[in-house]
């Protein structure tokens, strides 16, 4: 769950849903929340750093081109979009075991940072997460613009994501290219977990359950993508806000999610978060 509000880039149509309803993007959190939670299905949580903070003023952190164009420099009273110190208690304060990973400080994008912005955005969101009693092991770059992974690698971590596209390019040389050829409207195909130059496991993207105003997402697909699956890995990835603007994808998460439970409960698959996925990786 790459979890940003407001600190995404988005298009028009996301930060009109966002700012009608300053509240819309709690509560498409907490939906996601209670459905995974009612079904004891752990997910990893990508979360920008920022929205740890209960305030800022122009002082208080490290500036990127991010930051210099959208942050508010405001609280969380003010700019529920921008400040939402309480998530981590929301997410940690479940049985179900999910995983709080980073996503940077400011929703950066990693491949036009320079190598001390990056270890500032990695450093300070290390730190506010700390503050917060949490140690993170994974990562998701922004935008899935990799790179810096060996600030990564110095700090700990152990798993990053890649994006549905690269996960193509891999898959298309593998046992199913007329089937997987285009993930964006074909279930969501396997993929395999590796381990980079710098020891991290770098686990690809199936599929984005995003902009699905065409319907082309139904649980009998994802059925389909799980009896497929084999051995292999089927790493489901959205975000909070998509929910906010897709009434298809509202009405189909909690299928997908109760087949996943499912699924578990009958043996036939295990669900995992990143870190348990890099430790069997490793
Ligand atoms: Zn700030
Ligand atoms: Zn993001």
């Amino acid at each position: 769950m790459d979890t940003e509000l407001a600190w995404g880039a988005g298009t028009e149509r996301k930060r009109r849903h966002l700012f009608e309803d300053e509240h819309a993007g709690r509560e498409a959190i907490e939906f996601i929340l209670e459905t995974l939670n009612r079904y004891d299905v752990p997910a990893t949580w990508g979360i920008v750093g920022h929205l740890l903070l209960d305030e800022c003023t122009p002082d208080s952190h490290h500036e990127t081109e991010r930051t210099r164009l959208v942050d508010p420099h405001s609280n969380a009273r003010e700019s529920p979009n921008y400040y939402m110190p309480e998530i981590v208690e929301m997410i940690d304060g479940s049985e179900t075991g999910h995983e709080i990973a980073g996503h940077s400080f400011s929703h950066a994008r990693f491949g036009e940072l320079d190598r001390n912005t990056a270890a500032a955005e990695i450093d300070e969101m290390c730190e506010v997460f700390d503050s917060h009693g949490v140690e993170l092991s994974s990562f998701i770059h922004p935008y899935i613009s990799i790179d810096h992974c060996d600030i990564l690698a110095e700090h700990g971590f152990t798993a990053y994501s890649l994006g549905v596209e690269e996960s193509a390019e891999t898959i298309k040389s593998g046992l199913f290219p007329f089937l997987t050829g285009n993930t964006r409207f074909w279930g969501a195909p396997p993929v395999t977990p590796d381990n980079d130059r710098h020891g991290l496991t770098v686990i690809p993207r199936s599929r984005q359950l995003s902009d699905e105003r065409w319907g082309f997402l139904n649980p009998r697909r994802i059925r389909n993508t799980i009896d497929r699956g084999g051995d292999g890995v089927v790493h489901l990835t959205a975000h909070p806000h998509n929910l906010l603007y897709d009434p298809h994808l509202k009405r189909t998460f909690p299928r997908i999610v109760e087949e996943i439970s499912r699924r578990r409960d009958a043996g036939e698959i295990s669900v995992a978060t990143f870190r348990e996925l890099a430790s069997q990786f490793r």
